[in-house]
C-alpha cells in the first residue's frame, strides 16, 4: 500500500548507485516464535540505494539467511517479521512490503525485487529445459510475448552471463555448477528487476568462478543499473565488489560503512577478524588468522556485547552493557576512542 510520494527520479539506468532509496529497512526485526521466542533480528535499519551494491557479512548464525528471508517475505514459520517497515519505493511511491499480501508480493518477486538463493538447483526445475524455464518466467510477466521474441529473449539473458545460447536446450543437471549459478541469475533478471537479492550466490562454486559471477554481476549492474544486495560469510568478497557493508554478528548490524573506509579502517573487533579470516582476492595471501571461538546460540547470548567472549579487546563494561550502533559501529571501544579525540 503507498505511504508516501516522495523520490524524484534515480540515476539508475547508468548503474551508478545514487542517493535514491530503493528499499529502506526500518527497525526490522525477525523472532522465531518458539517457546520461548528467539530474537533472530534486531533493530536492523539499512538503506539500499538505487544502482548500489550492499552487502551483508558475517558467520553463519549471523542472522544475514534471515534477514534476507525476511526482506524477500520468503520466511516460514517459526519464522516471523514481529517489527519493522520494508519502505519498497518506486515511481514516486513508497509501499511498506509488509504490507502486501501474498499474491501481491508473488507479483513484485521476479518483476521487480529478483531473488537469488544459495543453491542454484532450488531455482531452476531439474526437469526442464532451461528454455522452457525462462520461456514461462517470460510468459508470465509479459504475457502475448511471442515465441521467436521469447527465444531471442533467453539467448541475450544466457549470452550476459556467459551461456552460449545453444545450451537453452540443456536441463539443468547437463550443466556445471558454475553454470547453473549464472543461469539461475540470468533468470532472476528475465523481468529487469530494480532489485537483486542474493544469498550467498557464490558459495557452492570455486573461487575463480566465484570471481567470474562476481565480474558478471557487476557488469550487468551497470548495464541494467539494479541495485543489489548481497549476503555473504566471505567479507573479502564484499570488500571487493560491494559499494556499502553492512557487518552482522548475532542478529543485529555491528558496523556498516563503505567498502573503502571498511577495507582501510575497520572499526568493530568483528570486522577486523572477519577480513582476517579470507584471503584477499587481488593481493598476495598474509597469514590468515581465523575468529577464535564461535557464534553464539542465539536461545543464550552473552550478557552485554555478544561478542565479548571472542572479542581480544574486551574490557569490563562490554560484559554487562550492549553496544548500541552508534556512529556506524555498536562498539564500547569506539565510544572510548571518540570521547577521548
Ligand atoms: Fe569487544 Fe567490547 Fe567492542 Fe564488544 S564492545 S566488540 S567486547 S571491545
Amino acid at each position: 500500500m503507498p505511504l508516501t510520494t516522495p523520490t524524484p527520479s534515480g540515476s539508475a539506468s547508468t548503474g551508478t548507485p545514487s542517493s535514491e532509496p530503493v528499499l529502506e529497512i526500518r527497525g526490522l526485526r525477525v523472532e522465531y516464535l518458539t517457546t520461548p521466542p528467539v530474537l533472530a533480528c534486531a533493530d536492523i535499519d539499512l538503506t539500499v540505494h538505487r544502482g548500489e551494491i550492499l552487502g551483508i557479512a558475517g558467520e553463519s548464525g549471523s542472522g544475514k539467511s534471515t534477514l534476507i528471508t525476511a526482506l524477500t517475505r520468503l520466511q516460514r514459520p517459526p519464522a516471523a517479521t514481529t517489527a519493522g517497515e520494508l519502505v519498497y519505493h518506486r515511481d514516486g511511491t513508497a509501499t511498506d512490503l509488509l504490507t502486501l499480501d501474498d499474491r501481491q508480493m508473488r507479483r513484485l518477486r521476479w518483476t521487480r525485487i529478483a531473488v537469488v538463493l544459495q543453491s542454484a538447483m532450488d531455482a531452476l526445475n531439474p526437469v526442464m529445459r532451461l528454455r522452457a524455464q525462462f520461456g514461462d518466467v517470460l510468459r508470465e510477466h509479459r504475457p502475448g510475448i511471442g515465441r521467436d521474441e521469447a527465444d531471442e529473449r533467453i539467448a541475450e539473458l544466457l549470452g550476459m552471463v556467459g551461456i552460449p545460447a545453444g545450451r537453452a536446450r540443456a536441463y539443468p543437471h547437463e550443466l556445471s555448477g558454475g553454470m547453473r549459478q549464472r543461469a539461475s541469475i540470468a533468470l532472476a533478471l528475465a523481468c529487469e528487476p530494480e532489485l537483486v537479492i542474493m544469498d550467498e550466490p557464490t558459495t557452492a562454486v570455486d573461487v575463480i568462478m566465484q570471481r567470474r559471477i562476481m565480474g558478471q554481476i557487476l557488469r550487468l549492474r551497470r548495464r541494467i543499473g539494479f541495485a543489489v544486495v548481497i549476503v555473504t560469510h566471505d567479507l573479502s568478497l564484499l570488500l571487493e565488489t560491494a559499494d556499502r557493508i553492512a557487518v552482522m554478528y548475532a542478529g543485529r548490524i555491528v558496523e556498516t560503512a563503505e567498502a573503502a573506509t571498511l577495507y582501510h579502517r575497520p572499526r568493530h573487533p568483528y570486522t577486523r577478524g572477519l577480513k582476517a579470516s579470507f584471503p584477499p582476492l587481488h593481493a598476495p595471501v598474509e597469514v590468515l588468522h581465523g575468529i577464535p571461538g564461535s557464534p553464539p546460540d542465539l536461545t543464550r547470548l552473552p550478557e552485554g556485547c555478544a561478542f565479548h567472549p571472542r572479542c581480544p579487546h574486551v574490557f569490563d563494561r562490554c560484559r554487562t552493557e550492549r553496544p548500541e550502533l552508534e556512529h556506524a559501529v555498536a562498539c564500547h571501544l569506539d565510544d572510548t576512542t571518540r570521547e577521548s579525540r
